[in-house]
Parts: C-alpha cells; sequence; structure tokens
C-alpha cells in the first residue's frame, strides 16, 4: 500500500514515543479555488511566510473545506509561530517563498506531524501535501503532489421560465424497478 521504506524521523524533542515516517503517496488533495484565492490574497499583502488553518476530511480523496482561519502567528521568511490554539481545525496551508518547494525538515516535525493534513503553497500554488495516519506513537506522513484545485459550486436559483417541459416524467421507487409515468 505505502512504501515505508522512506526517510525515518525521530524526534525525542517533542515526545519520547513518537516516529515520524515520509512516506511517497497518490492520494489526491481536493481544494476549493476559495482557498487558493484566499491564500493568493495573503500573499499580496505580507512578504514573510504565512499560515492558514482549514478543515479536511480524511477518506479515499481528501477533501479540503472553504471555510478557514487565519491565527494569530509570528511569521518570517523561513518560519511560522501559531500563537493560538486551532485545535478546531485539523488541516493547515503554509507556504514558502518562492523557489522552496518542499517542507522542510522542522516542517515535518511540528507542522506536518501535527495536523491530518498539510499544505503546501509557493509561488502561488499548492505544491504537496502530507496526510496523517498515526498509531501506538507512529506517524505515517503520506506525501502527495496530486493536489487539485476544484471550482466551487454555487447553489444558483435560475430563472427557467423560458423552458417549457413537454412528454413525460418518470420516477424510480426506491427497491423497485416499475417506472411510473405521469
Ligand atoms: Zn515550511
Amino acid at each position: 500500500m505505502y512504501n515505508l521504506h522512506n526517510r525515518f524521523y525521530s524526534n525525542p524533542e517533542w515526545d519520547s514515543g513518537l516516529h515520524i515516517e515520509v512516506v511517497e503517496s497518490k492520494l489526491v488533495v481536493r481544494v476549493p479555488a476559495k482557498i487558493l484565492d484566499v491564500c493568493a490574497s495573503i500573499q499580496e499583502k505580507i512578504t514573510t511566510e504565512f499560515l492558514v488553518a482549514v478543515k479536511a476530511t480524511i477518506g479515499k480523496e481528501v477533501v479540503v473545506g472553504s471555510d478557514f482561519y487565519i491565527p494569530r502567528q509570528k511569521a518570517t521568511v523561513a518560519s511560522v509561530n501559531v500563537e493560538e490554539n486551532i485545535s478546531g481545525w485539523n488541516a493547515v496551508i503554509h507556504s514558502h517563498p518562492q523557489g522552496m518547494q518542499s517542507f522542510s525538515i522542522v516542517d515535518i516535525e511540528s507542522i506536518n506531524a501535527n495536523n491530518d493534513l498539510s499544505i503546501l503553497y509557493e509561488g502561488g500554488s499548492f505544491r504537496v501535501a502530507t496526510i496523517r495516519l498515526q498509531k501506538d506513537g507512529l506517524v505515517v506522513l503520506c506525501k502527495t503532489t496530486n493536489i487539485q484545485v476544484v471550482l466551487d459550486r454555487n447553489v444558483l436559483d435560475v430563472d427557467v421560465s423560458n423552458i417549457q417541459q413537454v412528454g413525460y416524467r418518470s420516477c424510480y421507487l426506491h427497491g423497485s424497478e416499475d417506472m411510473f409515468y405521469f
């Protein structure tokens, strides 16, 4: 399933029992276009790194919701320190300066190991993400570059009065093969 023969990290400073392993994966991460726009907007105003908290559903696919929160943080061109509890948010996106398209070891041991999903934003795009799986003190971070930005769907109330429906309508009853026409 996952290649477990990758780089092995252990982090005695944080937790003596915590071992972090990074494995390559082909998991798909879907992010709403709105969240990409949010990052672009922040990047226009901020010259340091930054971090945005989001919510992700981890399943066969990893799907990020459109809610976001910018926590209080101290940021430099090489680091972000979040200064409030964001435990209600299980995923984070943080930025790197142009050209730094991979997570640092510090990222792996802190941001990535502490969130279900961590996405790196660089140069206007989402570059790489890790999805966290954990068991018995072992943290496996599944690394993927398969990050798809999806257009947000809006529920619109469109005027369809010019469309005259002719013919029959059919409905299908649960558990029945019968079609009813009316
Ligand atoms: Zn970083």
